[in-house]
């Protein structure tokens, strides 16, 4: 059996459509259009590929992206002044700070004083915090965009088995608080679970977000699992891939994403859903 690929790349398009459908409605009625503000600090090469993809996003959509392209040596205070600015800033629907940021920064001081309503990332822990009370608001972004993936194969996720792997604050665990408001019995697994493979053996979702190219074999994969692959790690000869053995997973799974074209698509689409959100319930 070879598994049914879950295409990122066209339901993410797909989302898009909707926005932008929406955006143009909301700007013929007479409204402005959604504005995001982008922080990048420095020159780290993936960070400005990921900005550029957000700001190619608004575009197609009809977002407004401001960017505000800082120095690497910019100091925590500099930035803290910024975002008081964009939070007062009526104009301003959305802030997104692009991780990872330089060493004399505390990340998680700056994402808590974004404003919990332009908080388009969904990190704060706020956010994280209604999405575990189940009342989502601004949901995380690539978490919530593997729910809409999930949703696509029409399955009903009730009562099914899902593993994740990885529990950082962006994607691991918002991914978890995610199955669990869907309904599944959730396993979460990290660098210290004993039986990794066990695990995965008994899932009928697996979610992987570790960032290890091979981690997860294709041998244990029940047959006819989802399998969603949420790493991206760039190999020696310059290709990308996810934390799942692709080519044997797919022989086992009922559906699984790719790398490239899976999940990240699904994130940039689910930050302009969350911008225009965010714009809506300004109002
Ligand atoms: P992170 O480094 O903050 O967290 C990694 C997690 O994986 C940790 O919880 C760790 O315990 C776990 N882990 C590491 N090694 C493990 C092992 N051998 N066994 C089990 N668990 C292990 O990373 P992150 O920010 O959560 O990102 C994870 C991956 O997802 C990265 O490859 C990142 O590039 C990717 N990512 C993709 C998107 C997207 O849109 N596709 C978005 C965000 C992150």
């Amino acid at each position: 059996m070879s598994a049914q690929i879950i295409n990122g790349k066209a339901i993410a398009e797909s989302t898009l459509n909707d926005v932008q459908t929406r955006v143009n409605a909301r700007i013929a009625s007479g409204k402005r259009a959604p504005a995001l503000a982008v922080v990048l600090l420095g020159a780290d090469p993936a960070s400005a590929i990921y900005v550029r993809n957000k700001r190619l996003a608004c575009e197609k959509v009809g977002i407004k992206s401001i960017a505000y392209e800082l120095p690497a040596s910019t100091s925590e205070v500099e930035l803290l002044e910024l975002i008081e600015k964009l939070n007062t800033d009526d104009e301003i629907d959305g802030i997104l700070v692009q991780s990872p940021l330089p060493l004399q920064i505390d990340e998680k001081h700056i994402l808590e004083q974004i404003s919990v309503a332009k908080d388009v990332d969904g990190f704060h822990p706020y956010n994280i915090g209604r999405l575990a009370v189940r009342q989502p608001t601004l949901r995380s972004c690539t978490p919530f965009g593997v729910i809409k993936m999930l949703q696509t194969t029409g399955i009903e996720l009730l009562g099914l088995d899902a593993v994740v792997i990885g529990v950082s604050n962006h994607v691991g665990r918002p991914m978890a608080l995610e199955l669990l408001l869907a309904g599944c019995t959730v396993t979460c697994c990290h660098r210290h679970t004993k039986d990794l493979q066990g695990n995965v053996e008994r899932a009928d979702i697996v979610v992987v977000a570790a960032g290890k190219a091979g981690l997860v074999k294709g041998e244990w994969i029940k047959q006819g699992a989802i399998v969603i692959d949420i790493g991206i790690n760039r190999l020696a000869d310059g290709t990308l891939c996810g934390d799942v053995d692709f080519a044997t997973a797919k022989e086992r799974a009922g559906w699984i994403t790719p790398v490239p074209g899976g999940v990240g698509p699904m994130t940039v689409a689910t930050l302009m859903e969350n911008t225009l959100l965010a714009q809506e319930l300004r109002e």
